[in-house]
Formats: structure tokens, sequence, C-alpha cells
């Protein structure tokens, strides 16, 4: 059996009993141990509590039933597991282990899913690369010289690389999208309150989203399924019925209107990706879409928009950690000159913080408590949540005329390890085409669509109107359909 087995296909062989989830469950913590040495896509494993799980859902008396029985699924280490490490990538919470399981988490577990480990990231979910980890970075599976894309790197990884069928994400501004296109999967983030957030370690709290990361459309729309749906320890949940997304995939054809901010698009792309999402385009029309050019007169904002919401959200957020309640405290300096204590709370404070948290989540915190700062929250706070509605608003008028809007999903493919670590603004940029859907709440889709000379894969975003995953979803599946990206794998070396 290959390790590039669906999710269905692993779902229905356990539920009909052709394959136990001990063995399906076996075979994927050997995949993790042959491959992950070399691409890091783990923090933790955990083999023991994931095969007792497995040999419980073997005994299951519903187990015909379970839409997930024994599918294993990395979960990104900002998603809590109760008993099981949650580091968020950040020495600050090295050693937490919560006490209590994230809503998503225990959706997927009762729908008879097998988690194997906690996938590493970017520190707190901040960067496009996976390289702020404090446990140092995820290596992409095409080209292990190449970032994975970030921030759910690790989750990508495992399911590019075989290991796992589905992983969790998170995506506060591109974050499950973009490593799935620079991986050659699908990445889905859902409309802002679809999924509960309940145990997710804050980010940007009106931007954060949880989503499934999966190798094909059909295997991200049986998750969906599982994961959405409002739940009432989260405030934000929606009440919005939750469908049966797979079963609705039956289309051949994708009779809608794709709208495409050409202008937008052309600058700056990468002309290998251009390529590639023309051809794409190219592809839906010639099943039935009608693709029309659209204007987004406010994306040039987007980027700066972002980095000023997500900040102030963050340095808020990000407060709780102070070495007294979670993780790690930095030890009580020694007695000063003339054998006086130097410590006191506020340097304890600052000490745990200075040493538990990485450049990047530093820098966001420093700028997020600038802009929030009295003589400057106008300026910018204020002027960024305004420019936030008309972005907002580009898209309202949009899908006035659209189904779908279309974009690449990352303006380039792959960049090398290092290479845009020590510039912020340049890694900042590799968000142009994501951060909007997370600043309009929207529904978006990064599904392969196809690869460089070098072999690195390129991503198509498909991004919908509010609620309606069901859309984007059969668009992505009509052009997987009609294409064979999915079917390739990255190099077992
Ligand atoms: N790259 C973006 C950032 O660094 C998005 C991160 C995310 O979606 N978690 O904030």
């Amino acid at each position: 059996m290959t390790p590039f087995g669906t999710l269905r296909e692993i779902r229905d062989a356990v539920q009909s009993g052709a394959r136990r989830a001990v063995d399906v469950c076996e075979a994927s913590l050997a995949t993790i141990e042959s491959r992950d040495p070399a691409l890091h896509a783990f923090n933790t494993v955990v083999r023991d509590r994931a095969l007792a799980r497995a040999a419980a859902i073997d005994r299951h008396p519903s187990r015909s039933t379970l839409p997930l029985a024994g599918v294993p699924v990395a979960v990104k280490d900002n998603i809590c597991t109760s008993g099981v490490r949650t580091t968020a990538s950040s020495k600050i919470l090295e050693t937490f282990v919560p006490p209590y399981d994230a809503t998503v988490v225990q959706r997927l577990e009762a729908a008879g899913a097998i988690i194997v480990g906690k996938a590493n990231c970017d520190e707190f979910a901040m960067g496009s690369s996976t390289e702020t980890s404090a446990f140092g970075p995820t290596m992409n599976p095409w080209d292990t010289t190449k970032i994975p894309g970030g921030t759910s790197g690790g989750s990508a990884v495992a399911v590019a690389a075989g290991m796992t069928p589905l992983a969790l994400g998170s995506d506060t501004g591109g974050s499950i999208r973009q490593p799935a296109a620079l991986c050659g999967i699908v990445g889905l983030k859902p409309t802002y309150g679809r999924v509960s957030r309940y145990g997710l370690l804050a980010h940007a709290s009106s931007l954060d989203q949880i989503g499934p990361m999966t190798r094909t459309v059909d295997d991200a729309a049986i998750a969906l399924s599982v994961l959405a749906g409002h739940d009432a320890a989260d405030a934000t949940s929606a009440r919005a019925a939750v469908a049966d997304y797979a079963s609705a995939l039956t289309a051949d054809t994708a009779s809608l209107t794709i709208g495409i901010p050409r202008t937008l698009i052309d600058t700056g792309v990468d002309p290998e990706v251009g390529k590639a999402f023309y051809a794409a385009l190219d592809v839906l029309s010639g099943h039935g879409a009608t693709v029309i050019d659209i204007d987004l007169p406010h994306a040039g904002a987007a980027i700066p928009v972002y980095y000023l919401v997500s900040t102030a959200e963050a340095s808020s957020n990000l407060a709780r950690y102070d070495g007294v309640r979670f993780g790690y405290r930095a030890p009580s300096e020694a007695a000063g000159p003339g054998g006086r204590m130097q410590d006191d709370l506020k340097a304890m404070y600052g000490r745990t913080r200075a040493r538990g948290f990485g450049p990047e989540v530093k820098r966001r915190i420093m700028l997020g408590t600038y802009v929030l700062s009295a003589g400057y929250y106008d300026a910018y706070y204020l002027k960024a949540q305004k420019v936030r509605t008309l972005i907002r608003r580009d898209y309202e008028q949009a899908f006035a005329r659209v189904d779908v809007v279309a974009m690449p999903t990352s303006p380039t493919a792959a960049f090398t390890l290092g290479e845009k670590l020590s510039d912020p603004l340049q890694m900042y940029l590799a968000d142009i085409f994501t951060v909007s859907a997370n600043l309009s709440g929207l529904p978006a889709i990064s599904v392969p669509c196809g690869f460089t000379t070098s072999q690195l894969p390129i991503g198509l975003q498909l991004t919908g109107r509010l609620f309606d995953e069901a859309t984007i979803l059969q668009a992505a599946h009509v052009y997987e359909r009609h294409t064979s990206w999915w079917t390739h794998h990255p190099p077992s070396r």
C-alpha cells in the first residue's frame, strides 16, 4: 500500500474492515520514521497514544459509520491537544501540556481520526516559511533546500510526503493555502466563524481560522464536514448550516463565473506561476466556467492593512505569556552586587519574554504595541480598519458579478531556505494574494495547478462568498478531475 492513499480510501477500508486502523497507523508512523529526519514536519510524534487510539477504533461498535475511521492526522502545534505538548513552535511554550482539547481535536477524534503528532510551524504562526520555528525549519519534500511555505509548513509536508492523508492548519493571512500551494497539496481556509477556534493559540483573533490540508479536494470536503459547525465555546463561531460537502461534489463541469483581478496578478507574479495560473483558467473555461476580469481597487493596500491589524491583535494576544501561567519562566537572576536580589516581578516578565520569544514574534509585538499606542492609534490602527472595510467591499462588489475569484495562491514557488529570513518585508510580500480573504472573512482554497521547470509545485487559489465553501470546493474539484497534478508525489529520497 502506497503512503499516498487518500483519506477517503483509508476511511472506506477501515470502515469496511478491509484494513485495521492499527495497520494504517503503523504505516503512517513508519513513513514518519523514514521521512521526517530529513524533513522535520513534526515537533512531537505520539506513537503509543496513536496506536492505542487506533486499536480502540478497530473495536469501536460504530466503526463502519465513523466519517474519519482510522484516518491518521497531523495537528498543527498551535492547536491544543489534551495531555500532548503544544508549543506553537515557541521556546516560551516548549513544555506546555494543555489540560484540554481544542474543539477541532475533539471533533476529529469523535469522527474516528487518529492524531499521530504535532506539526511544526512558524513561531505562533508568524511567518511564511516555517523558518521562525524555535525548533528549526521544515524542509520542502520536493527540494529540501527550499522552504515548505508557512506557517503550517509541517502540516503541509506531512500530507505532501505521504506521512498522513490529513493535517490541520491554521490560516491568519495564508498559512493553510500558501504552504499547500508550495508543497503541491490542497488547503482550505473556511469562512471566518465556520470552524471553532476554541483551543487554537490565538495569533490575530479577527483573522484566525482552522482548516484541513489534504491531497484531494474530496478529502478536504470530507474533513470540512467534520470540523465545521457552531461551538458554544467560541463566541465568534457561526450558526450557519453545515452541508455534506463531499456528497455534493458530483458535477463534471463548473457552470459558474470566475473573476480574475488581472492587473493585480500581472504585477509581480513569477512568469512560471502566471503561466500555470492562466492555463488553469483555460481548463476551467473548457469545462463550463465563464472567466471575466474584475477589479479589486484596494488590493494593493492589503499587505500593510494586514500587518497593522494582525500585529495589533497579536501584541494583545501574546501578553498572556508572562512566565506565570503557561510554559517557560526564565530562572531568577543570581544575587547582584552586595548580595542584594536584583529580581522583581517585572524583571521576571521581561527576562522570560526576552528569552522565550524569537525575533519575528518580538518584532510583531513591538509593531503591534506601537500601532495601538496613544497618538498612533488613529493614524495606523483605525485607518487600517477603515481600509479593511474597503477591501471587503471590493469583494462584495465582485461577488455581485462572479461566483468565485481566482488568483495564484503565491506569487512565486518555494524559495530557498534562508533567502528571505533576514528581510521581513520580502517575507511579508509573499502573502500578497492570501491576506485579503482573511481581512474579508471569505473562504478560499488552494489546489495544485502545475510545476515550475525545476519541479516545484504551484497553487491555484479560488475565493468564494461568505459561507459558500460548497462553490469553491465544486470548482476546485472540477479542475482537479480534469488535471492530474494531484497524482504527482515528491521524490522519496
Ligand atoms: N504570513 C502571514 C503572517 O506572517 C500569515 C500567517 C498565518 O496565516 N498564520 O502573519
